[in-house]
């Protein structure tokens, strides 16, 4: 199976550059780690990175001259000498000359579970991006290292939440609505937040009676929510916020959005007062991508299509699908198919081209016509998995992702509540 990379390629070199989204593509990712703060090529080219972003040095050039073949060699040498010590994990959004060597493929908290079950290891290599490292380092027993290949591998909706302006709304929304529970003994607001978010934040909803939800588990999380609070502040993600909260029949006038650095988020106390979810602006760039013209092609081009796609999604495209769910919905939906069928996705081209490869009685295809994969995903790469690799066989751990104590026990306690939320 031809992987994005070698796809984007292909296009770049036939001049149909109007294929992908951007034909830096084509280059590896150190091409954009020596620069300022940037995403770099891909759907979140044009979102604004913070400036305390991390930098990713320059990595040896026998790492970013070697062939494919030669990394993949080597990448197979380090594991095999490291054997048990060390344990890779492949998100499903990475590229396939990466999820190769995984050990585990799947999806953040699924990745982070599976590093559990390898105790023994020393070293965790995720092949993610850095809140998913964060989350890993947060579970992992004392002793183990987790190492992510690429230091600028972030992810822009996490970046759209960030600690101070949190705190800020917090403090604003305390003046607004005190403190005190009513009746019910519900207090006034239960900060929420989505997985993909820093530690810090995960740390602060711990310490404010909170909880961490996933794109499986948002609705259960958001119950779990409403029997302790009158209303929910949910981040970072708008549309996973917005459209959970509509399934469970919320009004949208009662979902004003916030948005940071302004004053009541931009909204009058009298919206605040009658919300039931203030939701973060907050956004994914892959997934906002999709839109109601896609699925209308789809369906014209291919009669009878099912269209999935990522509660990511704007609610748009969400209504308009035949199905929503996180990427082990989408994939449990595929698996479950006795005939051979159409599918258009709604998610990350990696993830969609991989199920295409691995299920070729049904006919399965990105939604967007133009390739765009997470532009932070993309940062890792094959010559940085050797290089952290071969390091930690020369005894030396580089890229190494710790989150402080203090941060971790309040993440935990918000992560704990999340795996005790019952339906
Ligand atoms: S797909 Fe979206 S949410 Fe996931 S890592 Fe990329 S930018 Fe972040």
């Amino acid at each position: 199976m031809s992987s994005v990379n070698s796809t984007i390629q292909r296009l770049v070199l036939s001049r149909t550059p109007e294929s992908t989204c951007g034909t830096d593509l084509a280059k590896a990712p150190w091409a954009f780690d020596a620069g300022a703060p940037a995403y770099g090529p891909g759907a979140s080219r044009f979102d604004e990175a913070p400036a305390a972003t991390p930098r990713q040095g320059e990595i040896p050039a026998e790492y970013r001259e070697a062939s494919d073949e030669e990394l993949f060699a080597r990448i197979l040498a380090a594991k095999e000498t490291l054997g048990e010590r060390v344990v890779v994990l492949g998100h499903f959004y990475q590229r396939d000359e990466v999820v190769r060597f995984a050990d585990f493929v799947g999806d953040s908290f699924q990745l982070a579970n599976a590093a559990l079950t390898r105790r023994e290891a020393e070293y965790i290599v995720f092949c993610g991006v850095h809140f998913m490292a964060e989350t890993a380092d947060v579970l992992s027993r004392d002793g183990q290292a987790v190492i992510l290949p690429n230091l600028a591998a972030g992810c822009s909706m996490a970046d759209m939440a960030d600690e101070s302006s949190v705190e800020e709304c917090w403090e604003q929304l305390e003046e607004l609505y005190g403190t005190e529970p009513d009746a019910e003994g519900r207090v006034p607001v239960i900060p929420v937040t989505y997985m993909n978010c820093s530690a810090a934040l995960k740390a602060f909803v711990g310490r404010h009676g909170g909880i961490v939800c996933t794109s499986s588990n948002a609705a259960t999380v958001l119950e779990w929510a409403f029997q302790r609070g009158q209303r929910v502040l949910f981040f970072p993600d708008q549309h996973l916020g917005r459209n959970t909260a509509k399934a469970m029949g919320i009004p949208l006038e009662q979902m004003p959005m916030w948005t940071p650095r302004k004053a009541l988020g931009g909204n009058t106390a009298e919206t605040l007062e009658t919300a039931r979810v203030i939701l973060w602006h907050g956004f994914c760039s892959v997934h906002k991508r999709f839109t109601v013209a896609q699925i209308d092609k789809a369906r014209a081009e291919h009669p009878g299509v099912r269209v999935i796609v990522h509660p990511e999604c704007p609610m748009p495209v969400v209504d308009a699908a035949d199905a929503a769910g996180s990427t082990d919905f989408i994939q449990k939906a595929i698996a479950a198919a006795t005939e051979p069928s159409t599918f258009a996705i709604g998610t990350e081209i990696n993830m969609v081209n991989r199920l295409a490869a691995q299920y070729p009685q049904h006919t399965i295809f990105c939604l967007d016509p133009v390739i765009c994969p997470c532009s932070t995903m993309y940062r890792i790469h094959p010559g940085y998995l050797a290089w952290v690799l071969e390091e930690l066989v020369a005894g030396r751990v580089v890229n190494r992702i710790t989150v402080d104590e203090g941060v971790a026990a309040d993440a935990r306690t918000a992560l704990e509540r999340m795996l005790a939320a019952r339906p």
